[in-house]
């Protein structure tokens, strides 16, 4: 069988939601394509003066339940159909967390690691320029993704305020605090994910203080998961990977110094008091709790029988596919699936234009708290549905969020 892009894989997950749910033929086939797909091409001059032409991309891909929302990925693999996947769980996201948007995402195929600061100006600003149209606090709120930045969104608010004539910081999310940002939105998609490995581990009768996690993926949402999974759920750091490999050391790591080597060398390379691990490693390491937090498809077929952790919470979008899932569920592995795992930085985006709209900004404990009862109430709804129908927690999830949105559709005449 030729390998699954991740839009068939987001496809075949609802084929299977919608049958169990009965979905009617039409509100089925309109669930399986976006509902607006934009695509665009850049001219941006580069430092040499040379002109190079980017391909870019931004998908609406259901807005039943409010404005498209979904962050915005500058990668070198960056496809349409990535950009649909996204935007597909990006629209089961809102729904199983339960917030009033609909799901897009954007993506431009660049590699941002070998451009200079000005170059990335010049390629945010041009991409807002050709998608402005598509844009505003009632259409589409873009927000950050892989390699994208709260400095890129607020040269893109910038640009499209320019454009507008006015301010409308609500445009785009994950913005820095100065600019409108919301406190609370830099680790908010790994503090969702601790919040919902909690309750997943009180439902379970694991208890975690003391037991061992890995990071696959040392971005935002992995530096945070290693800080705050040690503080709040009282793991031990054993393995940490970004694109150049990993490290491990069974003793434990200081989440701390990791991040901070990090930060300070641009990898994880070299960090002393720890063995070299590949990425591959990584993943099949006896541990408590797995985060796969980088990018799609790294948990398939070939390498399923070998996952040993006992909760994975996919902080990435896309890790697992469907085979993968099958065997992880018979192996008793359980996955918080990543659109309930990593709904917390859309929530806290969400909270950033509720109080851009009001222009009137909370405390960081008030985000915490907010954001805690989001994810808790999510991770409970799910677990019962999954209790009930006796299926893999990412098939419960999708029943939860497939009827949300196929209710609102119908609710509007559509189908
Ligand atoms: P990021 O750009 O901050 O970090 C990505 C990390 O992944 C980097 O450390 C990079 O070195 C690593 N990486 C890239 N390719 C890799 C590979 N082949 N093997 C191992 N590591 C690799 O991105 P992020 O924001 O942390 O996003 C990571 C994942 O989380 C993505 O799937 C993204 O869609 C998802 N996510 C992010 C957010 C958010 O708010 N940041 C929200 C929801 C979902």
């Amino acid at each position: 069988m030729p390998e699954m892009n991740p839009f068939m894989i987001a496809q075949k997950q609802l084929d299977v939601a919608a049958e169990r749910l009965g979905l009617d033929q039409a509100t089925h086939n309109l669930l399986r394509w976006p509902q607006r797909e934009l695509r665009v091409t850049l001219p941006v001059t580069m430092d040499d003066g040379r002109v190079h032409i980017f391909h870019a991309y931004r998908v609406q891909y259901n807005t039943a339940r409010g404005p498209a929302k979904g962050g915005l990925r500058w990668h070198p693999d960056e496809t349409i159909d990535t950009v649909r996947a996204l935007s597909a769980w990006m629209t089961w996201k809102t729904a199983v967390v339960d917030i009033p948007l609909g799901g897009g995402k954007g993506g431009i195929t660049c590699n941002p690691k070998g451009m200079s600061e000005a170059e990335k100006q010049r390629l945010a600003r041009a991409y807002i320029r050709a998608v402005a149209p598509i844009l505003s606090i009632s259409k589409d709120v873009p927000a950050p993704d892989v390699y994208t930045t709260p400095q890129i969104m607020a040269w893109m608010m910038d640009e499209y305020e320019t454009i507008v004539g006015h301010h409308h910081p609500g445009v785009i999310t994950g913005k820095p605090i100065p600019l409108g940002g919301s406190e609370g939105r830099g680790d908010a998609t790994a503090r969702g994910g601790v919040y919902v490995t909690r309750e997943a581990a009180k439902a379970l009768n694991i208890d975690l203080q003391g037991k061992t996690m890995a990071i696959q993926g040392f971005g935002n949402a992995g530096q945070y998961a290693a800080l705050l999974g040690a503080e709040i759920l009282g793991l031990k750091l054993v393995a940490a990977s970004d694109s150049k490999g990993g490290i491990y050391n069974a003793k434990g790591l200081d989440p701390k110094k990791v991040v901070d080597h990090k930060l300070r060398t641009g990898s994880l390379e070299r960090f002393a008091e720890a063995e070299k691990i590949t990425n591959e490693e990584l993943l099949e390491l006896d541990v408590t709790v797995l985060f796969p937090s980088a990018l799609e498809n790294v948990i398939t077929a070939e390498n399923a029988n070998r996952i040993k952790c006992k909760i994975s919470c996919e902080l990435a979008n896309g890790p697992s596919t469907p085979e993968a899932d099958e065997i992880l569920h018979q192996n008793n592995v359980f996955v918080l699936p990543d659109f309930l795992a990593n709904a917390g930085g859309v929530t806290v985006s969400y909270f950033e234009q509720v109080q851009n709209a009001y222009n009137f900004y909370w405390p960081l404990e008030e985000v915490h708290e907010r954001l805690n009862e989001k994810m808790s109430r999510a991770f409970h709804g799910v677990y019962q549905m999954y209790l009930k129908e006796k299926v893999d927690m990412r098939q419960a999830a999708y029943l939860v969020s497939v009827a949300r949105v196929a209710e609102a559709c119908k609710l509007r005449g559509w189908v």
